[in-house]
């Protein structure tokens, strides 16, 4: 089987409908925490298995030798992630399935986001499992779901100064995960995923004029403003510490990513971000 955890979050379920469109349902199987959330695909055929990363018991005997698994990295920072995604490796490598992919970060990132990913990639390197790793960019949702204060108060804020960045939607990196999972030949491969275009907060915020028909500019501030407007906004210190790191990077290039492997995987050009900013602006 094709085997996909975080199957009930935004990425996975973009990679579970691709998935759906290429191969019998019944080849599929979700890994989720509750099954609830995975009626909808366990109605159309997808088998479902319900597993936590917490729980490493859940996994035993959840995936079966030959499978093709997709781990989706997990968004409980204060819960040790190295440690749950060593959990999914640990099951896979007892099963002898026959390759692993890893959603990661790009590997320009120094931010401390990164760490758990770096750390990750380390124990799945040395599981001598046939690996992916799918270093996935910056989403253009991380902006264009995050709308409202930028629209209340015209301004695009970040601490990136001048930065210029790719990013793509999350259905072009599910696109890319799924090309991995029903292709051939990516045993031991690491995509540096990115869309084509780069762009900054300065482009970002023309555009937001360009389609609201108000003036949307951007206000650049330091690191430190930055992280008190966002604990301001209620954002708990540690995400706080994680999204100001992120616009430091940005700042200095490091997601801008320019391999050409996306839209290569995919076969078609990635999601213009403005096309992200009109579907955002339409809900
Ligand atoms: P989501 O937060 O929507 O999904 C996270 C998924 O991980 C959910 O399905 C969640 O399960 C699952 N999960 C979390 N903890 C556990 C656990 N203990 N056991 C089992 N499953 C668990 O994130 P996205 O889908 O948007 O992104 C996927 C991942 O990519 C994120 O988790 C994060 O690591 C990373 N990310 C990347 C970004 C980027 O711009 N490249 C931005 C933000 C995150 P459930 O459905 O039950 O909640």
């Amino acid at each position: 089987s094709i085997v996909v955890t975080g199957a009930t979050g935004h990425l996975g379920r973009h990679v579970v409908e691709q998935l759906l469109e290429k191969v019998p349902a019944e080849q599929i199987t979700a890994v989720v925490r509750d099954e609830a959330k995975g009626a909808d695909f366990a109605a159309r055929g997808v088998r479902l298995a319900v597993a936590d990363y917490n729980a490493p018991e859940t996994f035993d005997g959840l995936f079966a030798a030959g499978d093709k698994v997709l781990l989706i990295s997990g968004n409980e920072f204060d819960k040790g992630r190295v440690r749950q995604h060593q959990v999914v490796i640990d099951a896979a490598v007892a099963a002898g399935v026959a390759l692993l992919a890893y959603t990661s970060a790009p590997g320009s990132l120094t931010a401390a986001l990164a760490d758990d990913h770096r750390a990750t990639e380390q124990v799945l390197l040395a599981s001598g499992l046939s690996y992916v790793l799918l270093r996935n960019g910056w989403y253009h949702e991380n902006y264009t779901e995050n709308l409202a204060p930028v629209l209340a108060h015209s301004a695009v804020v970040q601490a990136a100064g001048e930065g210029r960045m790719t990013s793509a939607s999350r259905a072009d990196y599910a696109a890319a995960a799924v090309a991995v999972l029903t292709g051939e030949g990516h045993e031991n491969a690491t995509y540096e995923l990115g869309g084509d275009e780069t762009w900054s907060f300065a482009e970002y915020a023309a555009e937001l004029s360009r389609q609201t028909g108000k003036e949307i500019g951007y206000t650049p501030v330091s690191v430190e403003a930055f992280s008190e407007i966002l604990a301001g906004a209620g954002l708990p210190g540690p995400f706080v510490a994680i999204l100001a790191g992120v616009d430091a990077s940005i700042e200095k290039g490091e997601l801008a990513v320019t391999s050409g492997d996306l839209s290569r995987l995919i076969g078609r050009p990635t999601t213009p971000l403005a096309e992200a900013v009109a579907a955002a602006l339409k809900d």
